[in-house]
């Protein structure tokens, strides 16, 4: 009877040590599997990286403005354009017065944005920079107020700041033998859309 009674003891204790073994050691197994996977996608993901800086090249490097009204519109009008979708695409607030007004005021949007040109040149071979600036801009009413009170007064600055702009770029050594377009977008009473070349190089 002492026997029977030690067993079953030895038993429970044996029983009790797998119940708390046996999760555990499963749980350590699938988080090995998770580590595994997620690494083995990261170098996967790497390696695609690099590859991709290999075989693609993209026409241009278009800028617009964070207003997210003409985001749509603006890549229809660049697919139509060159029929490839091979453009990067960078935002700044007011478009070529980001980069401008970044210039004047040492500021740092215009390194930024000129560092996304090296990193375009260095990876997709760009040739060509578009710079898409949209009437009824509010950085535009920001930073001139009442000197935009009127389409005319606005589409007078966007002209000088789209010229501004690339002329700035073209004196640089390091991007002017780049192609330069400047695009105004006009908005009319019913909400039609137009896109008017402000200067082009070709
Ligand atoms: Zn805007």
């Amino acid at each position: 009877m002492e026997n029977i009674t030690k067993f079953i003891l030895i038993f429970s204790v044996i029983l009790i040590i797998f119940i708390i073994i046996l999760p555990n050691k499963s749980e350590n197994n699938i988080n090995k599997i998770n580590i595994q996977k997620v690494s083995k996608n990261s170098s996967e993901n790497h390696k695609s990286m690099e590859n991709s800086s290999i075989i693609h090249n993209a026409n241009s490097l278009v800028l617009s403005c964070i207003d997210y009204r003409f985001i749509g519109p603006t890549m229809d009008y660049i697919y139509g354009l060159n029929n490839k979708n091979d453009f990067d695409y960078f935002v700044l607030a007011g478009s070529s017065l980001g980069y401008n007004q970044s210039i004047d005021t040492s500021g740092i949007w215009s390194i930024t944005y000129e560092e996304h040109i090296r990193i375009a040149i260095k990876l997709h071979h760009i040739k060509e920079i578009i710079v898409i600036d949209h009437m009824d801009c509010g950085y535009y009413s920001a930073i001139y107020g009442e000197e935009v009170n009127t389409p005319e007064k606005e589409e007078y600055r966007h002209k000088y700041n789209i010229n501004k702009f690339i002329d700035t770029l073209k004196n640089n050594p390091e991007f002017s033998y780049l192609s330069y377009t400047g695009l105004l977008i006009n908005v009319d009473d019913e909400n039609n859309l137009k896109f008017n070349v402000i200067y082009e190089d070709h």
